[in-house]
């Protein structure tokens, strides 16, 4: 479906909702994807549209991602919004705090884990570490394309399958090291839904990643978007890249004075 035809049928659907909740992923959603993660901006236009939406009571803004939560709210540095850190593991906003206490006895597992890793990725340029409290990345974007399983390889040799502490998720040109708990994005949104009473809000998610598919499977009925293409997806519809994102939610804020309860 194209943008023009989503835009139009999410309007539609707007204008008998009453509130509105858009779960929104961060680096390729909102944010173009860089070269190093430290280094991805959502453009202005972006976060002055959101800063919009969310200053109108009828929506929620949930931003969703892998990053640490202190670097999310950094990134995007609108407040009010609600932020969901490390894959959902650590959620906060205006009246809202979960923290996976879960996660705890992982720790020291995770930090010999990093230590060990830390000496071996030196010695592959470009290989990327990033410890994010609960959860840590390992980035491979910058690596030659010759040498990008050895970086795989280096983390299945010191995370094996049957670990009893932590559990390895391939993402995009990155694998996630995290607790082995059973907690994600898809759990992550539910908590929220359920904190703000948001069941019979019109839903929406978008995101670009393997990981934003724990959260399309949880929300049958919501309007789930994949950015990029993929025939193998549980989201509804897709759209092509971070600026049709920007695109459908400056429509969704340009015509609001149509929706639910806008008197
Ligand atoms: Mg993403």
């Amino acid at each position: 479906m194209s943008l023009a035809l989503l835009s139009e049928e999410l309007r539609e659907r707007l204008k008998t909702a009453t509130r509105a909740a858009f779960y929104l992923d961060f680096d390729g959603t909102l944010a173009p994807i860089v070269e190093r993660p430290e280094d991805a901006r959502a453009p202005q236009p972006v976060l002055d549209t959101l800063s919009a939406l969310a200053s109108d009571k009828r929506f929620t803004i949930a931003i969703v991602s892998g990053r640490a939560i202190a670097d999310l709210k950094h990134c995007v540095g609108i407040s009010g919004l609600v932020y969901a850190g490390n894959h959902g593991l650590e959620i906060q906003g205006p009246g809202l705090s979960y923290h996976a206490k879960e996660a705890a006895p992982s720790r020291p597992r995770m930090h010999d884990v990093l230590t060990a890793l830390g000496e071996k990725l030196a010695l592959i340029p470009g290989a990327q570490m990033e410890d994010k409290g609960l959860t840590a990345s390992v980035h491979f974007r910058r690596v030659e394309a010759s040498r990008r399983s050895e970086v795989v390889a280096l983390v299945k040799s010191l995370v094996p399958s049957d670990d009893p502490h932590l559990v390895l998720r391939d993402a995009k040109m990155v694998v996630e090291i995290r607790p082995r708990v059973a907690w994600n994005k898809g759990e992550g949104v539910l908590w929220i839904r359920k904190a703000l009473g948001l069941e019979s809000a019109v839903e929406i998610y978008i995101g670009d990643d393997s990981t934003d598919e724990d959260a399309f499977r949880v929300l049958p009925g919501a309007f789930t978007i994949l950015v990029g293409a993929s025939d193998r997806t549980a989201a509804r519809y897709q759209l092509a890249d971070t600026t049709e994102v920007a695109l459908l939610l400056k429509s969704i804020l340009d015509n609001k004075e149509v929706y639910g309860d806008a008197g």
